[in-house]
């Protein structure tokens, strides 16, 4: 069980950790993060770096995208999560962040690991594009071994030869991987379907199997997102997955 603030990881409420994929403007984050608190979201999570596919499509705002959640999170008191990319820019991100988030890209980056396991906040792993559960967890070794015990890992599907999804997710694996860790274990159901209407079927799957909570990318207006615009879900979206998440969360005794 991982506590950050009010907020626990691995008892029996699902944490809801969700915002849009990229800090865009002060208005599109602070109008997600004001709704996404009136659905009862713990953690706010909007990427200010950005690990994109191609150097000419957008980056992320950056240091001002830091400056645009430090505002989010003293005007809502919701918690921060925010990626990092590379182990300098731990300081600038740790002044913000309440759970540093390391993307799929760099789940191997080993030195940006190692560093994360000296700070005292905890991280948030994502498995790598193509990573095995033993890959995922050695990568999560080099994150402990530095004294940083605040370790959530996070599915967010592999690449296969299939295209209707983006990433696969295996259901299997959560249980697998909370047993042999003991550790929490979050669902990342908008990059493994990396398409809207995948990202109900995967979240509801991850909740029935136990997932300690859920990573879903939500945006005031999708279509016109800079970053992962197929796959974010709208307001009315998010409130739909909600209603069908809440029955099955019941059902195997958890809470939302
Ligand atoms: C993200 O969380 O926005 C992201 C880029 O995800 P991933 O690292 O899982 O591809
Ligand atoms: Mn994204």
């Amino acid at each position: 069980m991982i506590k950050i603030g009010k907020t626990v990881l691995g008892g029996p409420k699902i944490a809801l950790i969700a915002g849009p994929c990229a800090v865009e403007s002060l208005e599109q984050t602070m109008q997600t993060a004001h709704f996404l608190q009136s659905q009862g979201v713990s953690v706010f999570r909007a990427g200010a770096f950005k690990p994109r596919t191609n150097p000419t499509s957008f980056q992320g705002l950056g240091e001002q995208g830091l400056e645009i959640l430090a505002r989010v999170k003293k005007e809502t008191g919701l918690l921060i999560c925010t990626e990092v990319m590379d182990a300098r820019q731990i300081p600038a991100v740790s002044r913000v962040a309440d759970l540093l988030q390391v993307g799929a890209r760099n789940m191997q980056n080993y030195d940006l690991l190692r560093e994360l396991g000296r700070q005292e906040k905890p991280v948030l792993l994502k498995n790598g594009l193509a990573a095995t559960v033993d890959e995922l967890i050695g990568a999560g070794e080099y994150v402990l071994q530095g004294g940083n015990t605040d370790l959530i890992y996070c599915l967010r599907g592999i690449r296969t030869f299939e295209t209707r999804t983006r990433f696969a997710f295996d259901p299997a694996l959560v249980e697998a991987l909370k047993n042999e860790t003991k550790r929490p274990v979050i669902v990342d159901p908008s990059h493994s379907a990396g398409r809207r209407d995948l990202v109900y079927p995967i979240a509801r799957a991850a909740v029935a199997v136990g997932a300690d909570g859920l990573l879903v990318e939500v945006h005031p207006d999708p279509t016109k997102a800079k970053s992962d615009a197929e796959q974010q879900l709208d307001f009315g979206g998010f409130e739909r997955l909600l209603a069908e998440l809440r029955p099955i969360a019941q059902a195997v005794g958890r809470t939302l």
